[in-house]
């Protein structure tokens, strides 16, 4: 058991620094590098268990502590790639695919922005490591969007681009699908349609909402619990109310709602998505096909509610950029 633990874990607890952000780290560290005093039925005998943690996921915010980086706010928000930041109009930083311009030749496309691997994210706690001063280990971190190790480093099964997913349903029920109701009723950060016509007329939101209401009385509640009057108030709706009403209703509830077939098609095109998403089981030949219909789907959103315009540029937030990392996360 001893080499096992030499050849996989620190088994030096000294390093483990003092004070941590991460209560639960040390008895993690001991778990893992130490096991735990488990009796095995079958040997009528004591062994050591250990645990590996090689998948953490989460919302932003708890990636973020997870992996000690700088937040969605920086130059390099994402800890997937390498995609660099540009700014609106005020402080905050924002991932388009393309930068605000109208100029093709300008735009730089997703694929141009390498994938970020855990040697890079080694390499750059190690700058910060070595920098002699505080303001010099601010300036790195603050480029790079990292600030230092992870709490877990210690925890050598992790893998820091590929460990820490964001999870499904915080990205599309919480996230995605919420800003594209506000665009839909014209309630997305007081942004106005621009030069598209994605806005629903209100009198036909609140058939929506009559209509998603009453939807309740005939589906068993096996498959949803809530779902109130989505156009007078959706605040009680939960995430499986948001899954089941988009995934389920919209695609018949919102049929000819719009004034332009295309904002239709493209909701319809993210439905396919998530469902394949969902999949517990999924070919890698569909994950290939499903990377290029996110980016595509990405695309069309781009051009629909950002508009390569920077007055818009505040639609183009880092969830949508993380769409483009789901298949990876797979
Ligand atoms: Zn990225």
């Amino acid at each position: 058991m001893s080499s096992l633990m030499e050849q996989n874990y620190l088994t030096d607890t000294s390093q483990i620094p003092e004070t941590s952000h991460w209560d639960f780290v040390p008895t993690v560290i001991y778990c893992s590098a130490y096991g735990v005093q488990t009796f095995d039925a079958l040997q009528q005998a004591l062994f050591k268990l250990h645990a590996y943690i090689i998948l953490k996921s989460g919302d932003i915010i708890a990636i973020k502590h997870f992996l000690n980086l700088k937040g969605h706010n920086s130059i390099f928000p994402c800890h997937s790639c390498k995609v660099k930041a540009v700014h609106g109009l005020g402080k905050i930083y924002y991932v388009p695919l393309h930068p605000p311009s109208q100029d093709c030749h300008e735009r730089t496309l997703y694929q141009a922005a390498p994938l970020q691997h855990h040697k890079d994210f080694l390499n750059i706690t190690e700058r910060i490591s070595a920098a002699k001063t505080k303001t010099k280990k601010a300036k790195i971190a603050k480029g790079m969007g990292i600030k230092g190790l992870p709490g877990l480093s210690h925890v050598r099964s992790l893998d820091y681009t590929h460990s820490s997913a964001w999870e499904w349903f915080h990205l599309f029920l919480k996230n995605i699908i919420l800003n594209l109701v506000d665009f839909w009723t014209g309630q997305f950060k007081e942004l106005g349609p621009g030069i598209e016509d994605f806005e629903i007329a209100p009198e036909i939101w609140q058939e929506i909402g009559k209509e998603t209401a009453a939807a309740v009385w005939h589906i068993p509640s096996t498959f949803v619990c809530v779902l109130v009057n989505i156009a007078n108030d959706h605040s009680l709706f939960t995430v499986e109310s948001w899954c089941f009403w988009f995934v389920h209703l919209s695609p018949k509830l919102l049929e000819g709602c719009f004034l332009k077939c295309k904002y239709y098609k493209h909701m319809c095109e993210l439905v396919e998505i998530m469902k394949i998403t969902l999949q517990f089981h999924t070919p890698h030949k569909q994950l290939d096909g499903i990377e290029s219909h996110i980016i595509d789907w990405v695309q069309k959103y781009e051009k629909y509610y950002y508009q390569y315009d920077i007055e818009h540029l505040l639609a183009c937030t880092l969830t949508i950029h993380r769409l483009l990392h789901v298949v990876q996360g797979i």
